[in-house]
């Protein structure tokens, strides 16, 4: 099984936290938070569809005026997702610039901007060619299930998490497909045709192996009937949807605790943060942050498949194996009671 998307940190985890997800068979990424990004390429960058922003912190907020820079000019439309006040907060760092040539640019940038709140969602529109005036804004019913993106390849979720401020969780979970090699199409001498998308269906709904899938052939009124088996070596890469979780900056008590479970459950891989380490868990109380330990615990709890723990705290930049191992001994090991 191939997967079509790859996930991946934007920054060493003593850097600013931010997730860059490619999609391999689209021209499509998705960033999660907007801190530092000068590792990312404009090009990588103008890919960018959807941006989904845990929280306005600088270290996750200080990118958007990068991705602003590289958007502004073009006929396209970025939607960004963000906990409550991201409407105002965009509103605010759109409101530091100087706007009067917009109307020399031929093509013009829109902004949609969608908050999440506890009562539902909060949508708002900044156009270039209106110099980013805030309009259209909007409210729509919050889905129970927490479900804020459905796209034909991918779907988001997210939960509203606790850090003083709402900070939020997403899971990205990417939907399976199935790719037709183009080159083998060709030659096995196939007409591409309505028959590829039953084949696709055929796999899908996993019919044995030995069904006859009738293939018309290129320049004839005949067709040959094929083994779907066969069809499915030769012809079609099977996608399998990967979930991806990511959860920073949020404290461990109860109430994350469950929503983070549920939400990132049986993941492929989980992003998380850990800025202290396991000894820590008093200032992480404090703070609002996770430990090492209780990432681990959290991805254990969760049956997670692969755990990537990050934003580690600077003044711990000693300490890196230690955060990985004590993650990994959480991961793996037994139930750890927890303090509150
Ligand atoms: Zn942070
Ligand atoms: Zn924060």
């Amino acid at each position: 099984m191939k997967t079509g998307i790859q996930p991946a940190l934007i920054n060493d985890p003593f850097g600013d936290p931010g997730l860059l997800v490619q999609f391999l068979l689209e021209k499509r990424v998705l960033l999660f938070d907007l801190g530092d990004l000068s590792a990312v390429s404009n090009g990588t960058l103008l890919k960018v569809s959807h941006v989904f922003v845990s929280h306005t912190h600088i270290d996750h907020f200080i990118g958007f005026d990068r991705l602003l820079r590289t958007f502004f000019g073009r006929e396209t439309t970025l939607t960004i997702f963000g906990p409550e006040n991201i409407i105002q907060n965009v509103a605010g760092k759109l409101a530091g610039f100087t706007w009067n040539l917009v109307e020399l640019y031929s093509e013009s940038l829109t902004i949609e901007v969608v908050e999440v709140r506890q009562s539902g969602l909060l949508k708002g529109t900044f156009r270039a060619i209106d110099r980013f005036k805030l309009c259209n804004e909007r409210q729509e019913p919050f889905e129970n299930d927490g479900l804020i993106v459905d796209d034909p390849t991918f779907s988001v979720r997210t939960a509203i998490l606790e850090h003083r401020v709402p900070c939020l969780g997403f899971a990205l979970q990417e939907k399976p497909h199935i790719n037709i090699n183009k080159d083998k199409l060709q030659s096995m001498k196939a007409e591409p045709g309505p028959w590829l998308n039953e084949l696709k269906q055929s796999v899908l709904r996993s019919e044995a192996d030995s069904t006859l899938i009738a293939v018309p052939l290129r320049g004839s009124e005949s067709s040959q009937d094929i083994p779907l088996g066969q069809l499915k070596s030769d012809l079609i890469e099977v996608f399998a949807g990967q979930k991806i979780g990511y959860v920073v900056d949020t404290v461990f008590n109860d109430r994350n605790r469950k929503k983070i479970v549920k939400l990132v459950e049986s993941a492929d891989v989980f992003f998380c943060e850990s800025p202290f380490l396991a000894d820590e868990e008093a200032r992480g109380q404090e703070r609002c942050h996770l430990t090492s330990r209780q990432a681990g615990t959290l991805a254990r709890e969760a049956g997670v498949k692969q755990l990537q723990v990050f934003h580690f705290s600077s003044r711990h930049k000693d300490c890196r194996e230690q955060f990985y191992n004590e993650a990994l001994e959480a991961f793996q090991g037994q139930p750890v009671s927890i303090e509150k």
